[in-house]
């Protein structure tokens, strides 16, 4: 089965009442539309047929099967959940590097901060430097 506005405008009527998802962060579906540059708009993991909007949220195309629906949504869940465990301080105990590298990078998170830290501590050489030197 395979509804597309341009050569099932009436059909595809049917499937008007169905919009997408709305919200940023939504889970696409994202399976193609065979021979139709579209992609399902709706959510990951849905049921019943896929769907393509337009940006408008129009009905553009109505398609059944595709590739696995449920393998692609699982392969999506697998990969956030890696990305979460990798997020997760506890999960492989870091170093005390890695953390005080995680925390400068933080706060120096810009090239100016950089520059002025350099700039500071090339000051505090130079003011040490010189204290020295009126002590000798
Ligand atoms: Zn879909």
């Amino acid at each position: 089965m395979k509804l597309t506005l341009e050569h099932d405008p009436e059909s595809i009527q049917r499937y008007a009442h169905i919009k997408p998802p709305r919200g940023l962060g939504v889970q696409r579906c994202h399976i193609p539309c065979p021979g139709v540059g579209r992609q399902c708009t709706l959510e990951s993991g849905h049921r019943g047929p896929h769907v393509a909007h337009d940006w408008r949220g129009r009905v553009t195309a109505v398609w059944e099967g595709g590739r696995a629906v449920q393998g692609s949504a699982d392969a999506r869940k697998r990969v956030a959940e890696a990305a979460t465990r990798r997020d997760d301080p506890g999960a492989d105990s870091p170093s005390a590097l890695t953390l005080l590298g995680r925390s400068l990078a933080r706060r120096f998170s810009s090239v100016e901060d950089v520059v002025m830290l350099i700039l500071f501590l090339a000051f505090l050489g130079f003011a040490v430097d010189w204290f020295l030197r009126m002590l000798g």
